[in-house]
């Protein structure tokens, strides 16, 4: 017999050796756990198209709202920016907007002490509001002398700000031009970095 092997018995070969491989693997049980597994469940509410906060890229988002809640949060196929897909983080926005572990308390430390305690936000928002004031006007500095030249510079090298990217296109508007209103010129944000 010729060892030679025309291209309908190499197909026919191969076509056999694969149901043997699958027979193996429905003995190991491999098959029936492919079988198993569950049906992915279809949320179904209003969709609202968005966009992530993530980052600058700006991928499209659908948002699924039922009963006044985000219900699911996925690419959007329209969007020719990600065409539907989302990137590790962009994925995870859902559990951003809905997370029982997400902290609703400051953790605050007071000055010498070795322990952290919880205060509400609204008072760490009024210590964060105080001490920025404070800082800024003990620091403000109203002229410089550039290249020999007393020029106005009305700005405050003391205080840095670091935006986080969860934070939205329009709320990081208004805090860099509230930064800059007070002086500040050390201003960042995490998504750029
Ligand atoms: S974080 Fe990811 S999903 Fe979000 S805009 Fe950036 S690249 Fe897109």
């Amino acid at each position: 017999m010729s060892s030679k092997m025309t291209r309908r018995q190499f197909l026919r070969l191969s076509a056999e050796t694969m149901g043997g491989v699958t027979a193996e693997m429905s003995g190991l049980g491999l098959t029936a756990h492919a079988a198993r597994t569950p049906t992915q469940e279809i949320k179904r509410g209003r969709e609202v198209a968005s966009v992530c906060p993530y980052c600058a890229v700006g991928c499209g988002q659908i948002v699924t709202v039922a009963d006044g809640k985000i219900i699911d949060i996925q690419g959007n196929y329209d969007s020719p920016i990600n065409v539907g897909t989302l990137c590790p983080k962009g994925a995870a926005t859902y559990q951003l907007a809905v997370n029982p572990h997400r902290w609703t308390k400051a953790k605050y430390r007071a000055p010498y002490s070795d322990h952290w305690e919880d205060i509400d936000l609204e008072e760490a928002m009024d210590m964060v509001a105080e001490r920025f004031k404070n800082t800024r006007d003990d620091n403000f500095i109203e002229t410089a002398t550039v290249n020999g030249e007393e020029k106005r510079v009305n700005q405050v090298l003391a205080i840095a700000s670091l935006g986080g990217a969860t934070i939205d296109d329009e709320w990081n508007y208004i805090h860099q031009k509230s930064m800059r209103t007070a002086g500040l010129v050390s201003i960042e944000n995490q998504a750029r970095i």
